[in-house]
């Protein structure tokens, strides 16, 4: 049964390649029929918060990427990593190391001087029964000397490291704290996790991690270490290009199902499919298929996603996302009578729209704000006596209407644009430009509709004054 899990450092917020990461690891969990599990690994507990936490978990809530489980606190369980470390000193894969900071730091300088890489094993082989009882030591794992170990990452492909290379890392401090590198193994081992999908800069950890599962006699999970997001240059993401909370994608107006999307695309593929829907990534979703380049973040892209879904989804949903900035723009939070009319209005102003604020933006013209605002190039438009006096006639003609429907308010445009001799433009311009002040609302007949007839025949006047 597979398990993965996505376990990120609460220092910050829920960043896009984090996102990234829980998406890839949820959809191989969904794939498999497994289980995905969440642990916070906040064991740095000087730059872990309680707001990166509900950050966290407020980004993956709104990504929909649900966790089995309780979420699981890597601090908390440090008493047990702390039984491991002693396990491996007691089975003679670890040893205590009594070295002073002073003297670490010495020999540490001294490779730095001679060119050659530090090792921390003074105290490897050291005979230790001069040693003062209660003298302070850190545990330090023995790792193998000869050989090499190749790890088969799914993404990667076979990586292989001489175990020359690696160094007796520390896994308990003097202070009995457990260093990292134990405690996720430990928590990986613990929480029974088959797969670990992680960003490719914990790489290199594998084969650190890949000794404590060995001394400890347990299975060794499997890998697949996927490559950064790059920004559109190719150089690391900045804030800039992308490198941001998920929580400001929700507050830039994407749909959670758009980013998710996006970021499944983004180092991943299936074919020419770009759009693909969570059930089809679940179904599709191998680890095969996650590209070996860096991939390259590209604001454009999320944005004609974004649009694809913003035109996809249900009127009404759209309305429940907007409810509270529409309340800002137009001073109050919509009547019924509001809603419905903006309902009916999202579909064409979608049509255009990239982000939710763009739908705010030109639905909020059908919510009662008059006198009505005028953008520049209406303003224009409804300048002029001519005008006002077109309109007032217009107003005459329209206020004669019994029925206000598409097939009533239209022939008698046309009637009233035909008697005065003038283009049918020309007057449906200036209509326009008074009804809607400039904003994109789609067909101007549907509009009206919308609006209803008392409310366009109020803006009318109110440009004849
Ligand atoms: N906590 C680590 C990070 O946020 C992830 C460790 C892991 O996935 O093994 O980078």
């Amino acid at each position: 049964k597979v398990v993965t899990r996505f376990a990120p450092s609460p220092t910050g917020f829920l960043h896009i390649g984090g996102a990234r990461t829980a998406l890839y690891n949820w959809l191989f969990a969904q794939h498999h029929g497994g289980k995905f599990l969440l642990r916070i690994e906040d064991t740095d507990r000087k730059r872990s918060s309680d707001e990166a936490i509900d950050a966290i978990l407020h980004g993956m809530k709104w990504l929909g990427l649900d966790w089995d489980g309780e979420a699981v606190s890597q601090f908390a369980q440090a008493e047990r990593h702390r039984e491991v470390a002693y396990a491996m000193l007691e089975s003679g894969h670890a040893y205590k190391c009594y070295a002073t900071p002073e003297e670490i730091a010495e020999r540490r300088d001294a490779a730095r001087a001679n060119g050659t890489s530090f090792r921390g094993d003074i105290w490897r082989d050291k005979d230790t029964t001069d040693v003062a009882e209660g003298t302070p030591f850190s545990v330090r794992i023995k790792m193998p000397r000869e050989g090499e170990v190749t790890i088969t990452d799914h993404v990667q492909g076979d990586v292989t490291v001489q175990n020359s290379e690696l160094d007796d890392m520390i896994l308990l401090r003097s202070d009995g704290t457990p260093t990292y590198m134990l405690s996720v193994c430990v928590d990986d081992h613990d929480m029974g996790v088959t797969h670990i999908i992680r960003g490719d800069d914990h790489l290199n950890n594998a084969f650190r991690q890949y000794q404590i599962y060995e001394a400890m006699g347990w299975d060794v999970p499997e890998f697949a270490h996927i490559p950064l997001i790059h920004g559109p240059d190719g150089k690391k993401l900045s804030k800039r290009h992308g490198a941001l909370g998920v929580e400001a994608y929700e507050e830039m107006g994407f749909l959670p199902e758009a980013l998710r999307n996006y970021l499944l695309r983004l180092g991943w593929s299936h074919g020419d499919e770009e759009i693909i829907s969570t059930s089809q990534a679940i179904e599709w979703f191998t680890l095969g298929n996650v590209g070996r380049s860096p991939a390259r973040f590209d604001f454009d892209k999320l944005d004609n996603l974004n649009g694809h879904y913003l035109r996809n989804t249900d009127s009404k949903r759209i309305l429940e996302l907007i409810e509270g900035t529409l309340s800002d723009a137009i001073g109050h939070a919509p009547t019924a009578e509001e809603k419905e009319k903006v309902i009916l209005s999202i579909p064409a102003v979608s049509e255009r729209a990239k982000r939710l604020p763009d739908i705010v933006d030109n639905v909020s013209c059908f919510c009662n704000i008059r006198p009505l605002a005028l953008d520049d190039k209406a303003a224009k438009t409804l300048s002029g006596d001519d005008i006002k006096t077109m309109l007032s006639g217009v107003i005459a003609q329209l206020a004669g209407l019994s029925d206000w429907t598409l097939d009533t308010i239209k022939p008698a445009i046309m009637e009233f644009a035909e008697a005065n001799e003038l283009k049918l433009g020309k007057v449906m311009q200036p209509v326009r430009a008074a009804v809607t002040g400039g904003k994109q609302t789609g067909d101007l007949i549907d509009t009206l509709v919308i609006l209803g007839k008392e409310e366009t025949l109020s803006r009318l006047a109110d440009q004849t004054a």
